[in-house]
């Protein structure tokens, strides 16, 4: 008995020591497998027991588990001690100071061509035009013979055509738009199509893809008036400016009489022999358009008797290089970000 209590004693200030020299959560569970674990210093106690007088046991018991509590309770508070203490050093090591300046990023931009899309649609969408869009794969139907370009027309040359093997085409121009829109709304219509065009054309100033601007305007009594009324707002909107136009008689099917359109060069005015844009004549090419041929109308079940109109057709990419100074055409679809944003407002 005497034993039990003088081992009692001696674990007990053993233990004391070695809590002195405990500094973190992993030593005091260390500590806690020395004292309590199952060869821990005080089970191997709890042993001893039944070597013991059955009388002497019961007091040699209490002590015992009194030792094993106490080291139990105060390993509990140690271990909760130690670990807010680690808690804290660790948000110490990260904290996070507030009064910094934030990390600044570089902040994006749309492509010219988006951006110029849109501001011609708000332009058209202003006039009551409903912008609509058409599939990019098409129908030989919708984008020639309905358009008055039958099989063998000479009209065909003029569009090198990416054609699928079971005849279908990728659409050389948004002119489709127009008769599926006239067969599923009626007359009058008055729309806008945007979307991309394609043709077998590579060179610094043809891309095989690139974006087209339909517009679309059916009603009774239109004239060309109308036409030039539409255009000059579009036009004048985009660019900011009052801009000098002049017309040239022209050849599409789909229009009877067919028009093209020139602007004043964005650039000089046409004061500057020597200017890149416009190489000097003073005019840009920008729009071809005229009043729609009455064949057209009747592809889009529409009374040539009845009602009239106007299409025109313009270049997205053009209007975009001219409105922000770029100068090929190939830059619009290579990804270089700096020369695409450069000369824009952010
Ligand atoms: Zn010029």
């Amino acid at each position: 008995m005497k034993d039990i209590l003088e081992n009692i004693q001696s674990i007990s200030e053993e233990f004391d020591l070695s809590l002195t020299n405990v500094s973190n959560t992993s030593e005091i569970m260390d500590l806690k497998v020395r004292f309590l674990g199952k060869k821990g210093k005080v089970t191997s106690l709890l042993r001893l027991l039944g070597s013991l007088p059955a009388e002497k046991r019961p007091a040699a018991g209490n002590a015992v588990n009194e030792l094993r509590n106490t080291i139990e309770s105060i390993i509990q508070e140690k271990t909760l001690a130690l670990k807010n203490d680690e808690l804290r050093q660790m948000e110490l090591q990260d904290l996070i100071d507030v009064t910094l300046p934030a990390k600044s990023r570089p902040s994006g931009g749309f492509h010219p061509v988006v951006e110029a899309t849109n501001d011609v649609l708000k332009i058209m969408t202003g006039l009551g035009f409903t912008v609509v869009l058409g599939p990019e794969i098409e129908e030989d139907y919708y984008n020639f013979e309905a358009l008055n370009i039958p099989p063998h027309h000479p009209a065909r040359d003029m569009q090198d055509t990416f054609y699928f093997d079971d005849g279908r085409v990728l659409r050389t121009h948004t002119s489709p738009v127009e008769v599926r829109s006239m067969l599923k709304y009626g007359a009058p219509i008055r729309i806008i199509c945007p979307g991309r065009v394609y043709r077998k054309d590579s060179d610094p100033t043809h891309s095989p893809m690139f974006h087209q601007l339909e517009g679309l305007l059916i009603d009774e009594d239109i004239s060309i008036a109308d036409l030039k009324g539409c255009l000059d707002v579009l036009l004048d909107s985009f660019f900011n400016k009052e801009l000098k136009k002049r017309y040239r008689a022209s050849y599409f099917p789909f229009t009877e009489p067919s028009l093209e359109l020139d602007i004043e060069c964005i650039a000089c005015s046409g004061s500057d022999p020597g200017c890149r844009i416009c190489r000097g004549s003073g005019w840009l090419e920008i729009c071809g358009l005229g009043m729609t041929h009455p064949n057209v109308l009747r592809s889009g079940n529409i009374d040539p008797e009845k009602y009239n109109g106007f299409a025109w057709g313009l270049g997205l990419d053009r209007l975009a290089m001219l409105k922000y100074g770029l100068n090929d055409l190939r830059t619009l679809f290579e990804g270089n970000v700096p020369y695409l944003l450069s000369g824009r407002e952010a």
